[in-house]
């Protein structure tokens, strides 16, 4: 069927639609205020702008009128959604703020500011006499919210609900690309404050209507930019949005658990604060309205039901009151599983509330465009009986439209069973306290011996930014607690992927006695009572997840594992005995720090490597200090140190004494060395390298690094292509996982057409800054291989990860390592289980035998002592048929044996196979034993491999090496399967970095080489 065609039936039935739409508002209970007349000339522009009647309802297809409050013209100069025009955050601010002059109904708080400094906002929009009692209704809602403080007292609830009015949390364009949001929210903002339709008026008067119209500020400035380059040349492609945040792009909304990114601390802040009870976050991809939390399963285990029936039953109601509006395209059920809690939204889902999504439809800009849509985004399915058109003019202001029609209809829906939904939020929080004596656990202990103290109060601390009360305890304690798996004997065998693999994957209520053991836990140990209203985000994080490889869901949204104290290695013991709650404890106060400080005297100092993060910062804090790393452990004062334990000498004691204290770090301070073999710990110069094709999965190796306060440079591909002598200005280059694959890396993009530019000028301000080129399509090129592979012969360390180790290891910089192609694995971001192979290498420093790593998918390595050796074959253990038993050898009849081989000894999947004489007669590439490959940390076997999340196939990567140290000729390559640093969850395998980088010109310190 031709356009024109359609078009033409279209036009048919608009006039139908529209007369239609007008009764079923009225029916609906959406009728307008008779005598509030309409902004005529807005609303010509709102039609004018609209492609299709049917792409807007009764509730937006106008804009009333107000004598005195402006309208968003007064700073778009044109309707909000209006083609070509984006607002900066600034602008958008502007409006609100003159909303707020104008009018008693608005009130602006500053919230927060980004990484760059830019300002985040919250709009608050109420009658005049609710925002009058904002603080009082505060304490009714901090009450509900917390039913310890009324002693679960019913009727206390009751006359709390029927007192309180309820708020609810808009949030817009997380996701830079994403521009709709800003605008639609800054008309619903002006409806809300004037329009005087009953229902508008009714939510003015009992509820709050909370907005922050611009989540990811940095981002959204830089899109503007973007944006306006395009508009000014507009037969030319335009850059990629590279950088949304400082640090990360889509990831932002992934950062619920980790809270590292100061939009998440500003938001969460917020809501905990104020007590929302949705938190509805806008987003732009499907056609044309999804509303996704209803999404598909699994849904996140640790969640309330409670919760989960009110996805249900706003969403469908969403879905119900859009489609008698003629509305299509819109629905709720779909693609993505509500397993993960990282998303933004999910902040309300696990602190008692409710958690919102739309995806709606955007053009990534304000062009006005026809987009043709795929066969599975316009069929008919049971949950989708309206679809989207299979191809339609959309502009931005059908966006709006689509965002705010589904926004009122929500905040009609939410305020008309207010009570409802602040009974319910109640009753959640109820429940979460009364979590011991229901589902359990009763509590998490973190105990006061973790030999990690660092690491483990920088967990606590995340816990506290989820609003978690952390106690301490006065004294020893003794409960039950599960017995860990080495000690329960002999069970059932367990397959590869079975939970039963993890200390404590699947707690049963009703364990058996045997499984059980009394443990003794010392003073000072932390617990995290589930006795509180926060609960639910505290077990999520800390109990361990299982994805079963059979679940319906075979299209995986997002990580499947995440156990915080696993990926911290801190320990975490899940205590279901209710015992453990009357312990002797109090609340801690303040932030959780580990004790630092010096004891002993003398002017030399010792500190024990226990791989806590805050050793690098002391490091480059006491820059002009000696360092050295101890090779070996030792003893000093009756103390133990681990390998890899600094001695320091000609550090000022004052210095040293502050930064001990602030980074909680406890230093020995004696008068002669330990008699032990060491060497020096310079202060590494470093670079962090990027691609011009995507900087997200580098920016947290970033955030990781400016965190702990270790000084880099920030270099990319180009410069690397243009530097033939990196060692002048480097020590060690970091090139943190592209996930674009090798072949971009080197070749860039393809350089048909325009230069594509990515830098600050007079038209794009907010472009460049830390990272700036004239044109971003040429990639690394075979030049920059040379370069860095040149910098590594010289002595410099080149490190890299998943695709970029594949990178290494595929142009030559690894002789000796090869990958092997995965066919079944399914390690979708996991928590795996990898073991220490060589503790003696510098990079196994401070680790203890095992760490629980993130990976996702391998890659999977193997290695040779041969370059180009490939992968390992596994010694044949079956015999030929002939004579005797299976133990014995067979006999040539009539003559003597002949003298047997030794046979080759076994080697492990981790090591290089053993090489025959025979095998090594003239062989050019058998690799010196000094240059051979180190495998430092390999996977665990495929028994115990899975930690948490979702593992299919695991048998594959099993055993095979996790990190290698591959020498070339006088620098070192150290790649790894894993990523170690990733989304603020992996605080555990930082220091495998932090090793590599502080021992760069000693890698192969406590080597041991083969003899030939
Ligand atoms: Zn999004």
């Amino acid at each position: 069927m031709n356009l024109k065609r359609i078009s033409g039936l279209l036009m048919a039935s608009l006039l139908l639609i529209s007369a239609a739409a007008f009764s079923v508002r009225a029916q609906n209970g959406y009728s307008r205020d008779a005598s509030q007349p309409a902004d005529d000339e807005y609303t010509k522009k709102i039609r004018e702008y609209t492609t299709e009647t049917f792409f807007n309802s009764p509730l937006t297809d106008y804009l009333p009128a107000s004598p005195n409050v402006p309208t968003p013209k007064a700073v778009l100069g044109d309707v909000a959604g209006a083609p070509g025009k984006l607002p900066y955050a600034e602008d958008v601010y502007r409006y609100m703020r003159m909303l707020e002059k104008a009018s008693p109904r608005v009130k602006v708080f500053s919230i927060g500011t980004t990484e760059e400094g830019r300002e985040m906002i919250a709009v608050a929009i109420a009658s005049e006499t609710l925002l009058a009692r904002m603080e009082e209704n505060r304490a009714r809602l901090t009450k509900l919210g917390d039913p310890r403080m009324i002693n679960f007292d019913e009727a206390e609830a009751d006359r709390l609900v029927a007192q309180s009015f309820p708020i609810y949390y808009i949030t817009g364009t997380i996701h830079s690309p994403e521009t709709g949001a800003p605008t639609a929210l800054m008309e619903l903002a002006y409806r809300l404050t004037v329009d005087e339709s009953p229902y508008i008026k009714s939510i003015r008067d009992n509820m709050v209507t909370l907005i922050t119209p611009v989540v990811e500020v940095d981002g959204r400035n830089r899109m503007v930019d973007v944006y306006n380059w395009h508009l000014a040349h507009p037969n030319e492609n335009w850059p990629p949005l590279l950088y949304w945040g400082h640090y990360v792009a889509h990831d932002n909304n992934r950062d619920a658990m980790g809270l590292s990114l100061k939009l998440t601390r500003n938001i969460i802040k917020v809501y905990l604060d104020w007590k929302p009870i949705v938190l509805h976050d806008l987003h732009e991809s499907v056609p044309y309205l999804y509303d996704n939390t209803i999404g598909d399963g699994p849904y996140n285990a640790w969640v309330d039901p409670i919760l989960t029936d009110e996805w249900q039953m706003i969403g469908w109601k969403n879905v119900s009151e859009m489609t008698k509006f003629g509305m299509p395209g819109v629905f709720a059920h779909g693609t993505f599983d509500t397993w993960s809690p990282g998303y933004l939204m999910f902040i309300a889902a696990t602190h008692n509330g409710i958690s919102r999504l739309y995806e709606t439809f955007g053009n990534g800009g304000a062009d006005t465009q026809v987009r043709t849509l795929s066969p599975d985004e316009y069929s008919r399915t049971w949950y989708r009986q309206n679809p989207p058109l299979p191809r339609a003019k959309w502009s931005q202001r059908n966006n709006n439209n689509y965002e705010q029609t589904a926004l009122l209809i929500s905040l009609d829906y939410f305020n008309k069973n207010s009570k409802l939904f602040l009974k319910n939020f109640y009753l959640k929080a109820k429940r979460s306290i009364e979590k011991p004596k229901n589902e359990g656990p009763a509590a998490y202990v973190f105990p006061g011996d973790d030999p990690r103290p660092g690491n483990q109060a920088t967990l606590l601390r995340v816990l506290q930014g989820q609003g978690c009360e952390i106690h301490r305890a006065n004294a020893p304690f003794t409960v039950t607690v599960k017995k860990k798996k080495s000690d329960r004997g002999n069970g059932k065998p367990a397959s590869a992927n079975a939970p039963s693999s993890t200390p404590s994957a699947s707690p049963s209520p009703a364990a058996k006695a045997s499984e059980t053991e009394m443990r003794t836990f010392p003073a000072g140990s932390y617990i995290v009572r589930m006795d509180q209203p926060y609960s639910r985000i505290a077990d999520a994080l800390l109990d361990y997840q299982y994805w079963s490889p059979k679940d319906p869901q075979q299209d995986v949204y997002d990580d499947t594992g995440w156990t915080f104290g696993e990926l911290g290695n801190v320990q975490v013991t899940r205590v279901t005995d209710v015992k453990v709650l009357s312990a002797a404890m109090e609340r801690v106060n303040g932030e959780v720090r580990s004790p630092g400080g010096v004891n002993g005297s003398g002017t030399i100092y010792i500190v024990n490597h226990n791989a806590d993060n805050n050793l690098i910062t002391l490091r480059y804090r006491l820059r002009k200090a000696t360092f050295e790393a101890a090779e070996e452990p030792f003893e000093a004062a009756g103390r133990k140190f681990n390998r890899g334990s600094f001695i320091i000498r000609n550090a000022s004691a004052v210095e040293l004494k502050q930064a001990a204290s602030e980074l909680g770090l406890q230093a020995l301070a004696v008068n002669q060395p330990p008699a032990i073999k060491a060497h020096a710990i310079k202060v590494p110069r470093v670079a962090i390298l990027h691609t011009w094709l995507s900087t997200q999965d580098e920016g947290w190796w970033r955030l990781a690094f400016d965190q702990m306060q270790v000084p880099f440079d920030y270099i990319s591909t180009q410069d690397v292509a243009k530097d033939a002598d990196l060692n002048r200005k480097y020590d060690v280059i970091i090139f943190g996982p592209v996930d674009r694959g090798i072949n971009a890396i080197i070749q860039g993009l393809p350089m048909y057409g325009n230069a594509i530019p990515w830098k600050k000028t007079d038209l794009t301000p907010n472009l460049g800054g830390f990272a700036s080129t004239d044109d971003i399509r040429p990639g690394l090129g075979w030049s920059g291989i040379a370069n860095l592979q040149n910098f590594v012969k010289r002595g410099g360390v080149f490190i890299g990860t998943m695709d970029t180790a594949d990178l290494a290891v595929s142009t030559g910089f690894t002789p000796g390592v090869s990958i092997q192609r995965s066919q079944r694995l399914k390690a979708i971001g996991d928590v795996l289980k990898t073991k220490f192979v060589d503790s003696t290498s510098p990079i196994a420093y401070g680790y203890g035998d095992s760490l629980s790593i993130y990976c996702f998918n391998g890659p999977i390595f193997n290695i040779s002592n041969v370059a180009g050796g490939g992968g390992r074959r596994r010694p044949s253990t079956d015999r030929p048929t002939g004579r005797g038993t299976l133990e014995d050898p067979d006999v040539v009849q009539g003559r003597p044996p002949g003298e047997m081989p030794e046979p080759l000894p076994n080697s492990e999947v981790w090591e290089a196979a053993p090489i025959s004489e025979e095998q090594r007669r003239n062989l050019v590439g058998l690799i010196p034993p000094a240059l051979r490959p180190r495998v430092v940390l390999r996977y665990a076997d495929a028994r115990e491999l899975l930690v948490s999340g979702l593992l299919d196939g695991g048998d594959e990567i099993a055993q095979h090496p996790a990190v290698i140290d591959s020498p070339l000729e006088r620098g070192h390559v150290v790649l790894f399967s894993n990523n170690p640093m990733w989304r603020g969850q992996t605080a555990g395998s930082y220091f495998l970095v932090f090793n590599a980088i502080l021992n760069w010109d000693n890698l192969n310190a406590g080597r041991k080489l083969d003899e030939k």
